[in-house]
């Protein structure tokens, strides 16, 4: 699910071109490393890579030399500027995060591992509250410490009698509360995938690292996460106060 977020590119002003995600699900600094390598502009963003020209976007020599050391890295080059042959960046637009949602339960969570023979069936257990299968649902929505990490994050915003019943329908209520509240474009799902996005994140550091944690520390994530994500799709860099955005985190949205 979460490999599908994406920036859709609109001006290009704050996006990364190597290291954002933004022509494919992964970064123009993976897809074509050796003229990374060789570029002098490692950290400009997609606008500052080129130009308007009577209204036609043109790409500019992406501080890569004149000719590539080695045959591999011309043929890398080459590759490159095929594939931003087709993209046009739109001047009157932001950059803003897209993301699309899959039906289908993908998340490797202990279920799948254990359908697919790779951990043993006494592994399978929710590392959150140790008590039931490790299931997507179960993991991000229904176990008890993600309802409490959702509901501590509802009564944040003001979202009252939130109950989780599926997938879609949560989405839906998030979105749609999100919606009523006029935030921008684009945004509407946000809050709900930043939600996803850290329960997921710690269940991981859980397995990886084995970190002791705290509710209160992932709804501190979940807060910090969505205020960092209201940067993107605003191009001036002003008010960005993190104790400000927890008092009224739609005003950052707006
Ligand atoms: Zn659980």
């Amino acid at each position: 699910m979460f490999q599908k977020t994406l920036i859709c590119i609109g001006n290009g002003y704050i996006t990364s071109f190597w290291h954002s995600c933004w022509k494919e699900e992964r970064s123009l600094k993976e897809l074509f490393p050796l003229t990374f390598s060789s570029s002098k502009l490692k950290n400009a963003s997609v606008a500052s890579m080129g130009g308007w020209r009577d209204d036609v976007w043109e790409w500019g020599d992406l501080g890569i030399p004149f000719s590539m050391e080695t045959e591999a890295a011309e043929t890398d080059r080459q590759q490159l500027c095929f594939k931003l042959g087709s993209v046009c960046l739109r001047p009157e637009a932001r950059d803003r995060v897209r993301w699309l949602a899959e039906p289908d339960d993908r998340l490797p969570t202990r279920d799948l591992l254990l359908a697919r023979g790779i951990i043993s069936p006494s592994f399978d257990s929710c590392c959150l509250c140790g008590l039931k299968r490790e299931s997507m649902n179960h993991l991000l929505f229904k176990c008890t410490v993600s309802s409490v990490i959702w509901n501590k994050i509802a009564s944040w915003i003001g979202l009252v009698d939130y109950k989780f019943k599926d997938i879609g329908n949560c989405f839906l209520v998030w979105h749609n509360f999100c919606k009523k509240q006029k935030v921008r474009a684009g945004t509407e799902g946000s809050l709900w995938l930043s939600v996803c996005w850290s329960i997921w994140k710690l269940r991981n550091e859980i397995i990886l690292r084995n970190d002791g944690w705290s509710v209160s520390d992932i709804v501190w994530s979940v807060k910090e996460l969505w205020w960092r994500w209201s940067f993107i799709g605003k191009i001036t860099r002003t008010n960005y106060n993190f104790f400000e955005f927890t008092n009224d985190p739609f005003l950052y949205y707006s």
